[in-house]
């Protein structure tokens, strides 16, 4: 085996497989959602996988809204659905897709399993139809009305479409096996009576078709050849082949099922999402700390990033979560080499250095990046009065700590060495500046070859420092003490955002929205897309620099 069959994973093996027996001319994938919510990261996987798959075949990837069903479906969820495909680059050429488009060509396949005597209209409730059904152990017992002649069933049908029938009173239903080990296959409903209008079609429409009846169908129509799904679906294919084969389609399509995407500490599923957008827990459905694609991409991840981590986590049939570090490796690959490296202060203390001229302003020129040979240099300016963290100085140090404190002496990036000789503090005890004297021989880039520091810490001029509001993200679900609390709500981590007023070098204020830049020693951060304005900027941590995840090859 070549080097790149090992690494192909189950769904390309399959695929090979057809084409090398002549079974499909074009390879045709779909990603099919339902416009009832916004996507999030286990979508992107869906959508990655089924776009990849078309693009390393030279086939086509089809955008296809399952929109059958017309109580929770809204047109803003549509509009955000494409947004979202679109970033993410999965080509659909501009053509989006409706199931509700081939409403006339699915009732057209159940009038005609009728005429097949493959399907009949059933006059049991729904409460009765789910005693009829059986049990895992038990067989279910055909209903009453399953031998109805395939007139009366057309007329009924006709009928259950032209309004003559209460919504809920009658129902078409599949005529298979009410005996089968499947409960699936125990003639399931494929048509329901529903006066409801419809997004697309408006009030044509009296009746609706199910989703394991109209999927299928939507996918031989589209020439769609493998359609990639999820594991809860594996129950549901021996349905699926069904429909496709007594409708005696020409090269059905073929459905493989693949695991979910789960993360650690987050919470995905469109639901749960929804949940926490109501319950007011999070600012949205694109609130930084979702999942949600929207979320994600504010939050400052790229589709590269996903792409990657999507690569990483593999395809399989085997449901497990992931380390949301996974993810967060995988964003700072990515911007280690894009994001300039600034300076910015994110929780400031005055730091007055006594012995620098008071009206004395001087640059220094510093690398943009250094993980980047071609990203040059800035010139940053320096003065009398700096702002530090204010971590960064201690008034009584534990041991190993060689930052400011009273008598150390450390290196200011790409500037002076600095000493402390005291510091400033207010009535109730807080500490409010920190002085110091330089040392002129220190310049940096002056060749200085003298006494070493022990610490470099980063700074920012006060005279011309941007003044930013930070958002510091954390998970939003403690994974550690267990993701559930006693009583099955959620254990949330009550420091998943916090917001701080930050002092940012000036170049800085450059930045637009949905830029990346890092400042050293705190992470990487974007420019909030909503939020940020020219009269005040504000940016949200994408990540911080150290990683609890090493690759296995690295
Ligand atoms: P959710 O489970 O979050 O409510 P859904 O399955 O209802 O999502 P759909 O709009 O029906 O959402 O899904 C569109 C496609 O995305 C389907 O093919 C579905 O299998 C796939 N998908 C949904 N969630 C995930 C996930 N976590 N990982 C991979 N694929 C997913
Ligand atoms: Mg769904």
């Amino acid at each position: 085996m070549s080097e790149e069959n090992i690494s192909k994973n189950f769904i390309e093996n399959i695929i090979d497989k057809d084409l090398s027996e002549g079974k499909y001319a074009k390879i045709v994938t779909r990603f099919p959602p339902e416009p009832n919510g916004y996507l999030h990261i286990g979508h992107a996987k869906s959508i990655l996988l089924n776009y990849g798959i078309a693009k390393e075949y030279g086939g086509q990837f089809n955008l296809r809204f399952d929109d059958t069903n017309p109580t929770k479906e809204k047109e803003e969820f549509v509009d955000s659905i494409i947004k979202d495909v679109e970033w993410l680059g999965a080509d659909f050429r501009g053509e989006v897709l409706f199931a509700s488009n081939y409403f006339d060509q699915m009732y057209e396949a159940a009038v005609q399993l009728i005429k097949q005597g493959d399907a009949y209209v059933d006059d049991l409730t729904a409460e009765e139809i789910r005693q009829y059904r059986g049990t895992l152990t038990e067989a279910g017992k055909n209903s009453p009305y399953r031998d109805r002649s395939v007139e009366e069933n057309l007329k009924l049908f006709e009928e259950m479409k032209d309004g003559v029938y209460e919504d809920g009173s009658k129902v078409l239903r599949a005529k298979i096996d009410m005996a089968s080990p499947n409960i699936n296959m125990r003639d399931p409903v494929i048509y329901r009576i529903a006066r409801m209008t419809h997004h697309n079609t408006g009030d044509k429409w009296l009746i609706y078709p199910m989703y394991d009846f109209a999927h299928p169908i939507e996918d031989a129509i589209e020439g769609v050849t493998h359609s990639l799904c999820t594991l809860e679906f594996e129950d549901h294919r021996p349905l699926y082949n069904w429909v496709v084969e007594k409708i005696g389609y020409e090269n059905p399509p073929k459905q493989i099922e693949f695991a979910k995407l789960y993360l650690t500490n987050v919470v995905t599923g469109k639901r749960y999402i929804k949940k926490l957008v109501e319950d007011g827990v999070v600012d949205g459905w694109d609130d930084p700390r979702l999942v949600s694609l929207a979320a994600l991409r504010r939050r400052g991840f790229t589709p590269e990033s996903l792409k990657t981590f999507m690569e990483l986590v593999g395809i399989s049939k085997s449901q497990g979560s992931c380390d949301y570090a996974m993810l967060e490796y995988c964003i700072r690959e990515d911007l280690k080499p894009k994001a300039p490296r600034y300076m910015g202060v994110i929780r400031p203390l005055k730091l007055i250095i006594d012995n620098y001229p008071d009206d004395q302003t001087e640059e220094f020129e510093i690398e943009n990046n250094q993980d980047d040979e071609n990203a040059g240099t800035r010139k940053i300016t320096f003065s009398k009065e700096l702002y530090i963290e204010q971590d960064d100085f201690m008034e009584e140090p534990p041991k190993k700590y060689f930052r400011l404190f009273p008598g150390n002496e450390v290196r200011l990036k790409g500037a002076y060495f600095v000493k402390c000789t005291g510091f400033d503090k207010d009535e109730n005890g807080e500490i409010t500046a920190v002085h110091c004297t330089y040392d002129p021989e220190t310049r940096s880039g002056s060749g200085f070859e003298g006494r070493k520091v022990k610490g470099t810490i980063h700074w920012v001029n006060a005279k011309d420092a941007i003044d930013a509001e930070v958002r510091l993200y954390e998970n939003l679900i403690d994974e550690e003490k267990g993701k559930l609390n006693d009583d099955g709500t959620l254990n949330f981590n009550p420091n998943s955002l916090e917001t701080v007023n930050a002092k940012l070098e000036a170049a800085s204020g450059d930045l637009k929205p949905g830029e990346h830049v890092q400042f050293i020693r705190n992470g990487y951060f974007v420019v909030d897309i909503k939020d940020s304005s020219d009269d005040k900027m504000v940016f949200n941590r994408v990540v911080g620099l150290k990683s609890s995840y090493k690759p296995e090859n690295k």
